[in-house]
């Protein structure tokens, strides 16, 4: 254990698996008190029973970020629990639909835009409260399929444009207050959203880095521990430069 976010109050979502877990344990690793949001809270207590074996502080909170009440319900159990959250990791995600538009299932089109882009919203939203008191950071994870078509369908990829978009606007209106909000590309991950075989062998993409969970703890915590003049409304990205 080290110090680097001692004091500090960490929210992530979708901390039960994935590379959310990684953040959680990473960060609380670094002294962060971590409250880990998702909607399994069998895997969520298994990330806190882990990151409490290895000395640090976590709480587990069911959340379901594509419904705007549990949000403001994590804020409430962050507070009561942790004190006001400094720092925010819109993390949960999804991808519910592969097919082309003409083919697309609408409930699954509609699925993935109401995680991967109304629930960074309210996860967003419900925070700004709390961040202002003493400024902090908001992180959103975003995906190299937000910035260009392709690879993934199209709900996924319009899900993560607008998301970034969202960091963009969030960034000028935060600004004022010391909150700083990037985005941050985590490139390919080695997680249950890859399922086995989802990439075609000539993709440009199977000549990205093949990343672990923990992998992407670095560069978050470099933009969580930036000063209130640091960066903001960037993203940040471990993808490889030629398949951005
Ligand atoms: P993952 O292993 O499938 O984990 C997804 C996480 O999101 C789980 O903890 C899941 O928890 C949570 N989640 C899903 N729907 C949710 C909802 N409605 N409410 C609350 N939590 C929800 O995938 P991952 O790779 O770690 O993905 C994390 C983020 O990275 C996503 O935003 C994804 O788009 C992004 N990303 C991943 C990659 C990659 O290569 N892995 C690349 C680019 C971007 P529950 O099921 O328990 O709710």
């Amino acid at each position: 254990m080290t110090d680097m976010l001692a004091g500090k109050v960490a929210v992530i979502t979708g901390a039960s698996r994935g590379i959310g877990r990684g953040l959680a344990i990473g960060f609380a690793a670094q002294g962060a008190r971590v409250v880990c949001a998702a909607r399994s809270q069998h895997k969520l207590e298994q990330t806190v029973r882990h990151i409490e074996a290895a000395g640090g502080e976590a709480i587990a909170v069911r959340c379901d970020v594509s419904k705007a009440a549990d949000l403001q319900n994590l804020y409430e159990q962050t507070r009561a629990h942790c004190g006001p959250a400094d720092i925010v990791i819109a993390n949960a995600g999804g991808n519910f639909t592969r097919d082309s538009v003409e083919d697309s299932d609408i409930d699954d089109w509609e699925a993935t835009l109401r995680v991967n882009l109304l629930g960074v919203y309210y996860t967003c939203k419900y925070a700004i409260a709390d961040l202002k008191r003493q400024g902090g950071h908001i992180i959103v994870i975003g995906s190299g399929m937000g910035h260009r078509e392709g690879g993934s369908g199209s709900a996924y990829s319009v899900s993560k444009a607008g998301a970034w978009m969202l960091v963009r606007a969030l960034a000028s209106e935060l600004r004022p207050h010391g909150i700083c909000v990037n985005e941050l590309i985590p490139g390919l991950v080695n997680t249950d959203i890859l399922s086995a075989g989802a990439l075609p062998d000539e993709s440009p993409l199977t000549l990205e880095w093949f990343k672990q969970p923990a992998d992407v703890v670095p560069l978050a915590l470099f933009l969580a521990t930036q000063p209130r003049t640091g960066p903001t409304g960037q993203s940040f990205s471990l993808m490889r430069r030629d398949s951005q």
